[in-house]
C-alpha cells in the first residue's frame, strides 16, 4: 500500500467516526526496513518515523537527519534503562516507559538537559508474561508515579496479544486514559490502524502496509 493510500484511508476513518484527520498522528515504523525503502518514504515527504531497538535507530538515522530536515523520531520498542540516555538524545517521543526505574531515570535525564522527550506509559493490556507494560491494574498507581516525576506525559500505548480481537484492547486503553484524564493513545498497527481510530487513537505505528513485509532473515 502506498503512503497516499493509508493516508486517505486514516483520513475515511477519522471522518466515518467524526474525528478530525488531523489529531491522527502516523508514525511510519521503519524498523528492520532497507534504507531504500525508508528512503522513498523520506522522498514523499513523509517526517514522523518509529523504531523500537536504540543500537538501530543510531545507525542509520543520523544520515538521513543529513539529508532530510525536520525528522521526528518515536522510540517504539522497550527501553533499558542503560540505554535512556541514547534514546532521550535521539527521540523525540518514548511510547514504552513501563516500570519505575524507567521513569526515574527519564525524569533525572530531563532534569540534567534541561528537556525531555515526550512520553506515553505503555499498557500490557494482555497480561502477556513475555510482553512489555505495566499491568491494567497497576496504571493509574503508575500514571500518578510518573506524572509526580514532572515527566511530560502524552498518554497509554498497547499491544494487544495477536491472537486476540484487537477492539477489547484499544477500549481497555482508552478507559484507563480516560479515568486519568490523558488524551494520548498509541494504538493501531497495519492489521487494524481503522478499528483503532474508531476507538480514539492519536497516534498510529504502521509498518509493514507502508513499507512492505519486514525481512529478518
Ligand atoms: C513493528 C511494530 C509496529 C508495526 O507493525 P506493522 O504490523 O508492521 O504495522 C507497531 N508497533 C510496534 C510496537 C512494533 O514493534
Amino acid at each position: 500500500m502506498s503512503l497516499d493510500e493509508i493516508t486517505s484511508r486514516i483520513a475515511a476513518s477519522a471522518t466515518s467516526h467524526g474525528r478530525d484527520p488531523a489529531d491522527i498522528t502516523l508514525i511510519a515504523v521503519s524498523k528492520v526496513q532497507p534504507p531504500e525503502r525508508v528512503r522513498a518514504v523520506l522522498d514523499q515527504g513523509h517526517r514522523i518515523y518509529g523504531e523500537n531497538r536504540v543500537q538501530e535507530a543510531q545507525g542509520r538515522w543520523p544520515a538521513f537527519q543529513e539529508a532530510y530536515d525536520n525528522i521526528d523520531l518515536h522510540l517504539i520498542g522497550p527501553l533499558q534503562t542503560n540505554k535512556a540516555r541514547q534514546a532521550v538524545e535521539m527521540f523525540s517521543t518514548i511510547h514504552t516507559v513501563d516500570r519505575p526505574k524507567l521513569a526515574t531515570t527519564l525524569a533525572r535525564l530531563a532534569q540534567e538537559r534541561g528537556e525531555s522527550p515526550e512520553v506515553f506509559v505503555q499498557v500490557n493490556t494482555g497480561e502477556e508474561p513475555q510482553k512489555a507494560g505495566c499491568l491494567p491494574s497497576e496504571a493509574d498507581a503508575f500514571i500518578a508515579e510518573v506524572r509526580a516525576l514532572d515527566l511530560p506525559l502524552k498518554g497509554l500505548m498497547c499491544i494487544p496479544p495477536i491472537e486476540e480481537e484487537p477492539s477489547l484492547h484499544f477500549a481497555l486503553l482508552a478507559k484507563i486514559a480516560a479515568r486519568n484524564g490523558l488524551a494520548g493513545l498509541s494504538m493501531g498497527m497495519s492489521s487494524d490502524f481503522e478499528t483503532a481510530i474508531g476507538q480514539g487513537a492519536t497516534h498510529i505505528r504502521v509498518g509493514s502496509a507502508i513499507f512492505g513485509e519486514r525481512d529478518y532473515g
